[in-house]
Protein backbone atom coordinates (compact mmCIF):
# COMPACT_ATOMS: atom_id res chain seq x y z
CA UNK A 1 0.00 0.00 0.00
CA UNK A 2 1.31 3.25 -0.94
CA UNK A 3 1.42 6.37 1.52
CA UNK A 4 -1.03 8.24 -0.86
CA UNK A 5 -3.71 5.77 0.25
CA UNK A 6 -3.98 7.31 4.02
CA UNK A 7 -3.35 10.70 3.05
CA UNK A 8 -5.73 11.46 0.58
CA UNK A 9 -8.90 12.86 1.99
CA UNK A 10 -12.24 12.17 -0.39
CA UNK A 11 -13.39 15.91 1.15
CA UNK A 12 -9.83 17.20 -0.90
CA UNK A 13 -11.32 18.84 -3.41
CA UNK A 14 -8.79 17.56 -6.09
CA UNK A 15 -9.70 14.41 -4.81
CA UNK A 16 -10.40 12.47 -7.95
CA UNK A 17 -7.14 13.91 -9.73
CA UNK A 18 -5.44 12.47 -6.41
CA UNK A 19 -6.83 9.17 -7.11
CA UNK A 20 -6.22 8.68 -10.61
CA UNK A 21 -2.88 10.00 -9.65
CA UNK A 22 -2.12 6.78 -7.06
CA UNK A 23 -3.40 4.30 -9.48
CA UNK A 24 -0.43 5.53 -11.61
CA UNK A 25 1.87 4.76 -8.85
CA UNK A 26 0.59 1.71 -7.43
CA UNK A 27 0.78 0.23 -10.98
CA UNK A 28 4.37 1.55 -11.22
CA UNK A 29 5.00 -0.56 -8.17
CA UNK A 30 3.49 -3.90 -9.75
CA UNK A 31 5.49 -3.55 -12.51
CA UNK A 32 3.39 -2.42 -15.60
CA UNK A 33 4.52 0.92 -16.45
CA UNK A 34 7.95 2.45 -18.05
CA UNK A 35 9.58 4.97 -15.69
CA UNK A 36 8.41 7.37 -18.26
CA UNK A 37 4.82 6.60 -17.27
CA UNK A 38 4.45 9.28 -14.67
CA UNK A 39 5.75 12.25 -16.89
CA UNK A 40 3.46 11.30 -19.66
CA UNK A 41 0.37 11.25 -16.56
CA UNK A 42 1.80 14.81 -15.16
CA UNK A 43 1.67 16.27 -18.61
CA UNK A 44 -1.79 15.43 -19.29
CA UNK A 45 -2.61 16.29 -15.90
CA UNK A 46 -1.13 20.10 -16.33
CA UNK A 47 -4.03 19.99 -19.40
CA UNK A 48 -7.12 18.22 -17.70
CA UNK A 49 -6.04 21.30 -15.00
CA UNK A 50 -6.74 23.86 -18.16
CA UNK A 51 -9.76 22.02 -19.01
CA UNK A 52 -11.42 22.70 -15.42
CA UNK A 53 -11.31 18.56 -14.84
CA UNK A 54 -14.28 17.79 -16.67
CA UNK A 55 -15.43 16.81 -19.79
CA UNK A 56 -16.09 19.95 -21.94
CA UNK A 57 -18.38 20.00 -24.72
CA UNK A 58 -16.38 19.46 -27.79
CA UNK A 59 -14.58 16.43 -26.32
CA UNK A 60 -18.12 14.92 -25.98
CA UNK A 61 -18.67 15.66 -29.43
CA UNK A 62 -15.66 14.05 -30.50
CA UNK A 63 -16.56 11.08 -27.89
CA UNK A 64 -19.42 10.65 -29.77
CA UNK A 65 -18.43 10.76 -33.00
CA UNK A 66 -15.48 8.22 -31.88
CA UNK A 67 -18.52 5.94 -30.43
CA UNK A 68 -20.29 5.85 -34.42
CA UNK A 69 -16.96 5.00 -35.94
CA UNK A 70 -16.43 1.61 -33.60
CA UNK A 71 -19.75 0.79 -34.07
CA UNK A 72 -19.80 1.46 -37.41
CA UNK A 73 -16.09 -0.44 -37.87
CA UNK A 74 -16.01 -3.96 -39.70
CA UNK A 75 -12.85 -5.07 -37.89
CA UNK A 76 -12.42 -2.37 -34.63
CA UNK A 77 -9.87 -2.96 -32.10
CA UNK A 78 -8.65 -1.33 -29.16
CA UNK A 79 -5.06 -0.39 -28.48
CA UNK A 80 -3.74 -0.36 -24.99
CA UNK A 81 -0.59 0.60 -23.16
CA UNK A 82 0.38 0.88 -19.43
CA UNK A 83 -1.24 3.94 -18.46
CA UNK A 84 -4.07 3.11 -19.94
CA UNK A 85 -4.80 -0.36 -19.00
CA UNK A 86 -3.91 1.69 -15.56
CA UNK A 87 -6.62 3.77 -15.03
CA UNK A 88 -8.98 2.15 -17.58
CA UNK A 89 -8.23 -1.52 -17.84
CA UNK A 90 -11.90 -2.83 -16.61
CA UNK A 91 -13.95 0.03 -18.30
CA UNK A 92 -11.46 -0.71 -21.76
CA UNK A 93 -12.71 -4.67 -22.06
CA UNK A 94 -16.57 -3.48 -20.80
CA UNK A 95 -16.48 -1.36 -24.05
CA UNK A 96 -14.34 -3.98 -25.93
CA UNK A 97 -17.03 -6.74 -24.91
CA UNK A 98 -19.97 -3.95 -26.11
CA UNK A 99 -17.98 -3.93 -29.26
CA UNK A 100 -17.22 -7.44 -29.97
CA UNK A 101 -13.85 -7.02 -30.90
CA UNK A 102 -10.35 -7.91 -29.32
CA UNK A 103 -7.78 -5.14 -26.90
CA UNK A 104 -3.95 -5.30 -27.74
CA UNK A 105 -1.61 -4.17 -25.40
CA UNK A 106 1.04 -1.77 -27.50
CA UNK A 107 3.77 -0.41 -25.59
CA UNK A 108 6.23 2.31 -26.58
CA UNK A 109 9.02 0.41 -23.99
CA UNK A 110 8.62 -3.52 -24.66
CA UNK A 111 10.03 -5.73 -22.17
CA UNK A 112 8.69 -9.62 -21.39
CA UNK A 113 7.82 -8.47 -17.80
CA UNK A 114 6.16 -5.31 -18.55
CA UNK A 115 3.91 -7.77 -21.07
CA UNK A 116 3.37 -10.38 -18.65
CA UNK A 117 2.79 -8.09 -15.94
CA UNK A 118 -0.18 -6.36 -18.58
CA UNK A 119 -1.54 -9.42 -19.84
CA UNK A 120 -1.39 -10.74 -16.68
CA UNK A 121 -3.86 -7.54 -14.89
CA UNK A 122 -6.28 -7.34 -17.97
CA UNK A 123 -6.54 -11.54 -17.47
CA UNK A 124 -8.00 -10.71 -13.39
CA UNK A 125 -9.60 -8.01 -14.87
CA UNK A 126 -11.28 -10.46 -17.58
CA UNK A 127 -12.36 -12.49 -14.55
CA UNK A 128 -13.56 -10.59 -12.67
CA UNK A 129 -15.74 -9.05 -14.78
CA UNK A 130 -17.09 -12.33 -15.83
CA UNK A 131 -15.98 -11.11 -19.75
CA UNK A 132 -14.24 -13.17 -22.34
CA UNK A 133 -12.33 -9.98 -24.16
CA UNK A 134 -9.53 -11.55 -26.48
CA UNK A 135 -6.64 -9.53 -24.99
CA UNK A 136 -3.80 -9.88 -27.75
CA UNK A 137 -0.24 -8.25 -28.23
CA UNK A 138 1.75 -11.39 -26.58
CA UNK A 139 2.45 -12.94 -29.62
CA UNK A 140 3.28 -9.93 -32.32
CA UNK A 141 3.58 -11.98 -36.15
CA UNK A 142 3.64 -8.52 -37.71
CA UNK A 143 4.91 -4.87 -37.83
CA UNK A 144 3.60 -1.39 -38.15
CA UNK A 145 5.13 -0.09 -41.58
CA UNK A 146 7.97 2.92 -40.44
CA UNK A 147 8.10 2.02 -36.41
CA UNK A 148 11.65 0.63 -35.60
CA UNK A 149 12.03 -1.65 -32.73
CA UNK A 150 9.76 -3.21 -30.31
CA UNK A 151 7.53 -0.75 -30.54
CA UNK A 152 6.27 -1.25 -34.06
CA UNK A 153 5.40 -4.77 -33.23
CA UNK A 154 1.84 -6.33 -33.46
CA UNK A 155 -0.49 -9.09 -34.41
CA UNK A 156 -2.11 -9.72 -38.06
CA UNK A 157 -5.65 -10.57 -36.17
CA UNK A 158 -6.08 -7.34 -34.12
CA UNK A 159 -4.12 -3.91 -35.01
CA UNK A 160 -2.61 -4.98 -38.17
CA UNK A 161 -5.87 -6.05 -40.03
CA UNK A 162 -7.80 -2.99 -38.27
CA UNK A 163 -10.38 -0.78 -40.14
CA UNK A 164 -10.69 1.58 -37.04
CA UNK A 165 -8.38 1.81 -33.60
CA UNK A 166 -8.69 3.84 -30.80
CA UNK A 167 -5.48 4.67 -28.95
CA UNK A 168 -5.65 6.40 -25.75
CA UNK A 169 -2.56 8.16 -24.83
CA UNK A 170 -0.89 7.57 -28.38
CA UNK A 171 2.86 8.72 -28.73
CA UNK A 172 2.28 11.24 -31.59
CA UNK A 173 4.69 8.77 -34.23
CA UNK A 174 2.94 5.60 -33.81
CA UNK A 175 -0.40 7.92 -34.07
CA UNK A 176 0.97 9.02 -37.53
CA UNK A 177 1.93 5.27 -38.97
CA UNK A 178 -1.10 4.26 -37.89
CA UNK A 179 -2.95 6.75 -40.29
CA UNK A 180 -0.44 6.34 -42.65
CA UNK A 181 -1.86 2.48 -43.13
CA UNK A 182 -5.20 3.87 -44.08
CA UNK A 183 -7.01 3.56 -40.36
CA UNK A 184 -9.28 5.82 -38.96
CA UNK A 185 -7.62 6.70 -35.44
CA UNK A 186 -9.65 7.41 -32.79
CA UNK A 187 -7.31 9.62 -29.96
CA UNK A 188 -7.79 10.25 -26.50
CA UNK A 189 -5.22 12.98 -25.68
CA UNK A 190 -5.73 15.65 -22.74
CA UNK A 191 -3.14 17.97 -24.72
CA UNK A 192 -5.42 19.15 -28.07
CA UNK A 193 -1.50 20.48 -29.52
CA UNK A 194 0.15 17.18 -29.04
CA UNK A 195 1.04 15.42 -32.68
CA UNK A 196 -1.43 12.48 -31.83
CA UNK A 197 -4.59 15.07 -31.58
CA UNK A 198 -3.27 16.76 -34.66
CA UNK A 199 -2.53 13.80 -36.70
CA UNK A 200 -5.45 11.61 -35.68
CA UNK A 201 -9.21 11.34 -37.52
CA UNK A 202 -10.88 11.74 -34.17
CA UNK A 203 -9.68 13.43 -31.56
CA UNK A 204 -10.98 13.72 -27.80
CA UNK A 205 -9.47 15.88 -25.91
CA UNK A 206 -10.33 14.72 -22.24
CA UNK A 207 -9.08 12.61 -19.26
CA UNK A 208 -9.43 8.72 -20.46
CA UNK A 209 -11.43 7.66 -17.45
CA UNK A 210 -13.89 10.11 -18.03
CA UNK A 211 -13.70 9.07 -21.94
CA UNK A 212 -14.62 5.55 -21.25
CA UNK A 213 -16.98 5.80 -19.02
CA UNK A 214 -19.11 8.60 -21.29
CA UNK A 215 -18.22 5.62 -24.37
CA UNK A 216 -20.30 2.74 -22.14
CA UNK A 217 -23.11 4.81 -21.68
CA UNK A 218 -22.95 6.29 -25.75
CA UNK A 219 -23.12 2.96 -27.49
CA UNK A 220 -26.51 1.23 -26.88
CA UNK A 221 -27.62 4.78 -28.72
CA UNK A 222 -25.07 3.95 -31.88
CA UNK A 223 -25.14 7.35 -32.74
CA UNK A 224 -24.24 8.11 -36.50
CA UNK A 225 -21.16 9.14 -38.22
CA UNK A 226 -21.00 12.73 -39.17
CA UNK A 227 -18.19 14.31 -41.59
CA UNK A 228 -16.25 15.53 -37.77
CA UNK A 229 -13.79 18.56 -38.69
CA UNK A 230 -11.01 17.53 -36.39
CA UNK A 231 -9.12 20.63 -36.28
CA UNK A 232 -12.19 22.66 -35.73
CA UNK A 233 -12.55 20.45 -32.83
CA UNK A 234 -9.21 21.12 -31.38
CA UNK A 235 -9.51 24.50 -32.15
CA UNK A 236 -12.62 24.53 -29.79
CA UNK A 237 -11.13 22.72 -27.01
CA UNK A 238 -8.19 25.11 -27.22
CA UNK A 239 -10.61 28.07 -27.45
CA UNK A 240 -12.38 26.43 -24.17
CA UNK A 241 -8.89 26.44 -22.21
CA UNK A 242 -8.24 29.83 -23.38
CA UNK A 243 -11.62 31.26 -21.88
CA UNK A 244 -11.30 29.41 -18.78
CA UNK A 245 -8.10 30.90 -18.08
CA UNK A 246 -9.32 34.24 -19.03
CA UNK A 247 -12.42 34.16 -16.62
CA UNK A 248 -9.46 33.22 -13.63
CA UNK A 249 -8.94 36.82 -12.59
CA UNK A 250 -12.09 38.71 -13.59
P1 LIG B 1 2.95 13.49 -29.04
O1 LIG B 1 3.93 12.36 -29.16
O2 LIG B 1 1.56 13.11 -29.53
O3 LIG B 1 3.40 14.81 -29.61
P2 LIG B 1 3.79 13.80 -26.32
O4 LIG B 1 5.13 13.31 -26.76
O5 LIG B 1 3.67 15.14 -25.70
O6 LIG B 1 2.72 13.73 -27.48
P3 LIG B 1 3.39 11.22 -25.16
O7 LIG B 1 4.14 10.97 -23.90
O8 LIG B 1 3.92 10.70 -26.44
O9 LIG B 1 3.17 12.80 -25.26
O10 LIG B 1 1.88 10.73 -25.00
C1 LIG B 1 1.18 10.87 -23.84
C2 LIG B 1 0.00 11.81 -24.05
O11 LIG B 1 -1.05 11.33 -23.21
C3 LIG B 1 0.25 13.26 -23.65
O12 LIG B 1 -0.10 14.12 -24.71
C4 LIG B 1 -0.67 13.50 -22.43
O13 LIG B 1 -1.30 14.77 -22.50
C5 LIG B 1 -1.71 12.42 -22.59
N1 LIG B 1 -2.26 11.93 -21.32
C6 LIG B 1 -1.57 11.59 -20.18
N2 LIG B 1 -2.39 11.14 -19.22
C7 LIG B 1 -3.65 11.18 -19.74
C8 LIG B 1 -4.93 10.83 -19.24
N3 LIG B 1 -5.09 10.35 -18.00
N4 LIG B 1 -6.00 10.98 -20.06
C9 LIG B 1 -5.84 11.45 -21.33
N5 LIG B 1 -4.65 11.82 -21.85
C10 LIG B 1 -3.57 11.69 -21.08
MG1 LIG C 1 5.35 11.52 -27.90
Amino acid sequence: MLDEENIVDPSHPRYNSLMIRKKIADAGVKGMLADSAMIAHGRGEAYDYLLGERTIPSAMIATKEAVARLVNAERPVISLNGNAIALAGADFLTLASQLGCPVEINIFYRTPERMGSLIGHLKMLNSKLELDVEILGGIPDERIPGLEGPRGACQSNGIFNSDTILVPLEDGDRCEALVAMGKEVLVIDLNPLSRSSRKCTVGIVDEVTRVTKNMIQLIPEKPNVSDFDNSKNLQAALDHIIDNLSDKFN
